[in-house]
């Protein structure tokens, strides 16, 4: 099996670009933040104060999160229910950055996302694929671009939603998550040894993504 690590900070494209990768080389496609992601919204929902660990890890002996494939797109499933498009909020957001620092819920997800690589070909993106979760990708990406770039990029994304949004909050949204993420405890957001980073603040999408799958291709070829 062949397993493709892509890291790096909140809004650097690395969904929408793994996503695209992944079909064009007919690998599956795993967003690990969809599932802290779904643990950030099970607190959300029953009104647990992401500061109060034990809480959390009490909340997730009954909680089941599992992850399907329709039509090749992951969805999220808590409890049994679809909460794809629940978790793509703001507020999901920044729950999703307090509850990924409790170990017991970076634990919990670990087997989870490991299962994956175990059964398919897969690009995996997260903050910690290439350093904890898949430490034998055999390839490791790490994409980034400056926080001016990825505010622009999240209110568009936001605004097409119909969230409405302020540049100014989502980038000391995107600043504090950033910060947050690379300098937790558990599994700190920063680039594995051996990746290569890719800083895609002055390419279009298509050539971010035609760069990411020329990398991915000279290393499995
Ligand atoms: O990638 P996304 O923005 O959906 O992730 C939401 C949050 O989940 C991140 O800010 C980060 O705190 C956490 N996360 C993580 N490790 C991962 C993926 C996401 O800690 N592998």
């Amino acid at each position: 099996m062949i397993a493709v690590a892509i890291d790096g900070p909140a809004g650097a494209g690395k969904s929408t670009i793994a996503r695209k990768a992944a079909h064009e080389l007919g690998f599956i496609y795993v967003d690990t933040g969809a599932m802290y992601r779904a643990v950030g919204l099970a607190c959300l929902e029953k009104n647990i104060d992401t500061a109060d660990s034990n809480a959390v890890a009490e909340m997730l002996a009954e909680t089941d999160i599992s992850i399907v494939f329709l039509n090749g797109e992951q969805h999220v499933l808590l409890n049994d229910r679809d909460v794809s498009s629940q978790i793509r909020t703001e507020q999901a957001s920044m729950t999703a950055s307090k509850v990924s620092q409790i170990p017991e819920v970076r634990q919990f997800l670990l087997d989870l996302q490991r299962n994956f690589a175990k059964t398919d070909n897969v690009i995996m993106d997260g903050r910690d694929i290439g350093t904890v979760v898949l430490p034998n990708a055999h390839v490791k990406i790490f994409l980034t671009a400056s926080a001016e770039n990825r505010a622009q990029r999240r209110v568009l994304q936001l605004k097409e939603k119909g969230e409405k949004v302020e540049y100014d909050q989502i980038l000391s949204d995107i600043i504090r998550r950033d910060y947050e993420d690379s300098h937790r405890k558990e599994a700190p957001l920063k680039p594995a040894d051996n990746a290569v980073t890719v800083d895609t603040t002055t390419m279009t999408l298509e050539e971010s993504i035609a760069k990411i799958i020329a990398i991915i291709k000279e290393n499995i070829i």
